[in-house]
């Protein structure tokens, strides 16, 4: 039934896309066993030279910069593919593609910004690290505690920021601060700079068991005007592009899972015998396994609509974030009605369920956390509303 949705070409590109992680990514995991905690680099590179040969390297970068520059609709569409492995949450198609940059570079045209950072990252691969939040809260940016001051002509930034994940991979930063041109300023102009990784000071943070994230310090921090990004004080303008990205691209991954994890759970139930019966024929079992794909399909509609209309332009401003709500709380309780079925299986490392339980329990804070998305699309409903409702 999607396939009426999507044109021809995009589902020929997904199939692809579908048997590479089934025949190389999915192989892979299996060579090295289910409690590697990595993926070797010599395999991993090997894999990487065959997302080049299939044009789809770097996805969402310009083609002149040796991207495939396909939208977001067609990302969000292969990005559930791609995520169809153990490590497909955090690391989709093991970094076969390359990691993507954020779309709003697309904007940039200062040269050294293009020759020393974009297109260098584009080949490599390794994406850059995005630190906007802060200890005061995730992403509700009426606040800044980073400052990048002008000092001459060259700005210097100081101030913390929290759980930056990426940043030992990644090959530069990009930084959200609040930029203050004299003393006695009090206007709030949230500004995005270009870091290079040799000017970050950061300190670890381990998180649950496989994610790492980063506190970084910028101490007296001297950056020259060019590493600016956009003009000062629209830096929100660029966040708010990478955040509807963002919470898509991470929605399609959730569904990715979950549908590998439904599949798992088809083979398991059929297998599994119970007390004189297989799991396959209890009507509990059926139940759950129908609440997971009727679930799994209305999030894929939301998450797509979403992609669509924000790839037409015609997107309004909570739709990215609701999409992300709803299929991230969905690949959770899908997830975890999954685990029940496969009972203790379900929870051994084994298999990839108990890896996806974590990670995707983070997924329903990350980004913009459920709640703060719920009071988004409350606050926008109230702002529509004319005045008191009538009955
Ligand atoms: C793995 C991981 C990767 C991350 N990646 C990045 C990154 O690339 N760049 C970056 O800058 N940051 C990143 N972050 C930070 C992330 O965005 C924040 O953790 C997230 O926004 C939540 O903020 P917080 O942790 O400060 O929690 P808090 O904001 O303190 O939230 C605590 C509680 O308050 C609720 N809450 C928060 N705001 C509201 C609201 N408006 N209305 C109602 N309830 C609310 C939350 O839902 C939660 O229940 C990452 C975090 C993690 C865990």
């Amino acid at each position: 039934m999607e396939e009426t949705l999507i044109y021809e070409e995009l589902a020929l590109i997904r199939s692809t896309v579908k048997r590479f992680v089934e025949k190389e990514v999915v192989k892979l995991e299996l060579d090295v066993g289910s409690l590697a905690e990595e993926l070797p680099s010599e395999r991993v590179a090997l894999l990487k030279a065959k997302g080049k040969q299939m044009g789809l390297w770097m996805m969402g970068a310009k083609n002149e910069w040796g991207g495939a520059e396909l939208d977001l609709f067609s990302r969000v569409v292969l990005m559930e593919e791609m995520a169809q492995h153990r490590f497909g949450l955090l690391n989709p198609a093991a970094g076969a593609f390359g990691r993507e940059l954020p779309g709003f570079l697309k904007r940039v045209n200062n040269p050294t910004l293009l020759d020393e950072f974009i297109n260098p990252a584009v080949v490599s691969g390794n994406g850059c690290f995005l630190a906007l939040g802060e200890q005061a809260g995730g992403f509700g940016y009426d606040q800044l505690s980073v400052t990048a001051v002008k000092a001459g002509s060259q700005w210097k930034l100081n101030g913390v920021k929290k759980y930056v994940p990426n940043v030992e991979e990644a090959d530069f930063g990009i930084v959200l601060a609040n930029c203050i041109e004299s003393e006695q300023e009090e206007a709030y102009r949230p500004t995005l700079f270009i870091v290079p990784k040799n000017l970050v000071s950061y300190k670890e943070m381990n998180m649950l068991k496989d994610i790492k994230t980063y506190d970084i310090t910028f101490e007296h921090t001297m950056l020259s005007d060019e590493m600016r990004i956009g003009d000062v004080g629209n830096g929100l303008d660029f966040v708010q592009v990478w955040l509807d990205e963002e919470q898509l691209l991470m929605s399609a991954r959730c569904l990715g899972i979950a549908k590998k994890a439904i599949m798992l759970t088809i083979d398991w139930v059929l297998d599994r015998t119970v007390f004189g019966k297989k799991l396959a024929e209890r009507p509990v079992t059926q139940g759950m396994l129908a609440d997971s794909e009727i679930e799994l399909n209305a999030a894929r509609f939301m998450v797509w609509n979403a992609a669509k209309k924000i790839t037409d332009g015609s997107a309004q401003e909570v739709d990215a974030g609701m999409a992300k709500a709803f299929a991230t709380e969905t690949a959770f309780r899908i997830i975890d009605r999954c685990v029940q079925i496969h009972g203790g299986m379900g929870v051994a490392q084994e298999l990839p369920l108990e890896r996806w339980y974590r990670e995707l329990r983070i997924a329903r804070l990350e980004l913009m956390s459920t709640d703060a998305i719920k009071e988004k699309v409350a606050q926008t409903m109230l702002k529509r509303s004319k005045g008191v409702v009538k009955v």
